[in-house]
C-alpha cells in the first residue's frame, strides 16, 4: 500500500507529555504549551486527561485548563482523555471537542491503569461512546498495552482485534492502538493492523506510540505503509505512564514530522515551531528531552 499523503498529528504532549513528570506544571504553563502547538499548525490535541487526582496529580486542573483554553479555535479540535464514566461527565462540562476512551487488552492492566476489569470497562463503552456523541462529541477508543503489557507480557493479536471489533460494533468514530510501554516492532504494527482492519471495517484507525525501545518511528512507518494516516506524538518526546514502570515518552512530535516532511507526505504542521515549542518545553521541565531533532536540529539547517 502506498503511504498516505497526508497525516494527521494528535498531539498528545499536553496530557500524556506531561503526566509523568514529578514536577507540577502550572496551569497557565500548560495553555502556554497548548497554544504553542495550536500555532503551529497542530489541529487535534489532547488538552487534559479527567482522571481522578489522587491517582494522577499532574492533571488535577484539568476543568481549570480547558476553562482558559475555552471553546477551540475554528478547525482546532480539544480532547479529553477519559477512563470511566466520571471522567466522561466532567468532560462533557468543559469545552472539549471530543474524547479518548480508553479500554485495555489485559486484565492486569485494566486494574492498574482503571481500577476495573475489562469487561466491566466494556459494558460501559457502548452507553459512554453514545453520551459523547450525543453530546455533540467525536468519540475515540484507545486500546492500551495493546502490543504487550508491563504485568502479563504477550498480548495475543487476535485479543486485540476482538476487543476492536466490539468497540467498533459500540459506535465508536476511531480506535486507536495504543503501545502504551514501547514494546512493539514493525512486523507487530503490521499484522495487528491488518487485523484490526478486518475487524472493523471503515471505523478510522489512530496509533500511538512510546518508544521505550527506539522502535517508535519505526512504528509510525509501518503503520502509514497500513494505511492509517492519524499519529499520536508528543512534542520533545515527553512522557512516560504512570502505571508502566520504565515506560519512556511517545515517538516525538518534531521527529515524526521530519520523518513525513522528507517524504513528502504533508501534515500543516510547522516543523520549526514544534521543535522551538519543545525546546521551550525542555527549558521549563528543567530536563532533555529526548527529541532527536531537538539535539541535532532540521536538515537542511
Ligand atoms: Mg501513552
Amino acid at each position: 500500500m502506498p503511504l498516505p499523503r497526508r497525516v494527521t498529528i494528535v498531539e498528545v504532549g499536553a496530557r500524556d507529555g506531561l503526566q509523568n513528570e514529578d514536577v507540577i506544571v502550572s496551569t497557565d504553563d500548560k495553555v502556554e504549551l497548548i497554544r504553542r502547538l495550536v500555532a503551529a499548525g497542530i489541529t487535534r490535541i489532547e488538552t487534559a486527561s479527567f482522571v481522578h487526582p489522587g491517582r494522577v496529580p499532574q492533571m488535577a486542573d484539568a476543568e481549570a485548563v480547558m476553562e482558559v483554553l475555552g471553546p477551540s479555535p475554528e478547525g482546532v479540535s480539544y480532547t479529553g482523555l477519559v477512563l470511566n464514566r466520571r471522567g466522561l461527565d466532567r468532560a462533557l462540562a468543559t469545552p472539549v471537542n471530543e474524547v479518548n476512551l480508553v479500554v485495555a487488552a489485559t486484565e492486569g492492566f485494566s486494574v492498574a491503569n482503571q481500577g476495573a476489569a475489562v469487561s466491566t470497562v466494556m459494558a460501559s463503552i457502548g452507553e459512554m461512546v453514545a453520551a459523547a456523541q450525543a453530546a455533540g462529541l467525536a468519540a475515540t477508543v484507545t486500546i492500551s498495552v495493546a502490543f504487550g503489557c508491563p504485568y502479563e507480557g504477550e498480548v495475543e493479536p487476535g485479543v486485540v482485534a476482538d476487543l476492536a471489533a466490539r468497540i467498533g460494533a459500540a459506535g465508536a468514530d476511531e480506535i486507536a492502538l495504543g503501545d502504551t510501554i514501547g514494546v512493539a516492532v514493525p512486523p507487530d504494527v503490521t499484522t495487528r493492523l491488518a487485523l484490526v482492519r478486518d475487524a472493523v471495517g471503515d471505523t478510522g484507525l489512530r496509533v500511538h506510540f512510546h518508544d521505550t525501545r527506539n522502535t517508535g518511528i519505526a512504528n509510525v512507518h509501518a503503520a502509514l505503509a497500513a494505511g492509517v494516516s492519524v499519529v499520536d506524538a508528543s512534542v520533545g518526546g515527553a512522557g512516560g505512564c504512570p502505571f508502566a514502570p520504565n515506560a519512556t515518552g511517545n515517538v516525538p512530535t518534531e521527529d515524526v514530522l521530519y520523518m513525513l516532511e522528507r517524504s513528502g507526505i504533508e501534515t500543516g504542521v510547522d516543523l520549526d515551531a514544534v521543535t522551538e515549542t519543545g525546546r521551550w518545553l525542555a527549558r521549563l521541565l528543567e530536563k532533555e528531552l529526548p527529541s532527536a531533532i531537538a539535539r541535532a536540529g532540521v536538515f537542511p539547517g
